[in-house]
């Protein structure tokens, strides 16, 4: 009986989700985000770019 407690803890930080600023190319409204389809919370354009 072996019974080697491994007690592999692996944070996962893979916490690089930041938010994304994101500028409505309508209002020129900057927002931030994280998501693959934004839209303007100012005028709910998907017209967004990423800067
Ligand atoms: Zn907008």
């Amino acid at each position: 009986m072996c019974f080697a407690e491994s007690s592999v803890s692996v944070e996962i930080e893979e916490g690089d989700l930041v938010m994304e600023q994101y500028k409505c190319t309508d209002c020129n409204t900057k927002f931030r985000g994280i998501g693959k389809k934004m839209r303007c919370p100012s005028c709910q354009s998907a017209n967004v770019t990423k800067v």
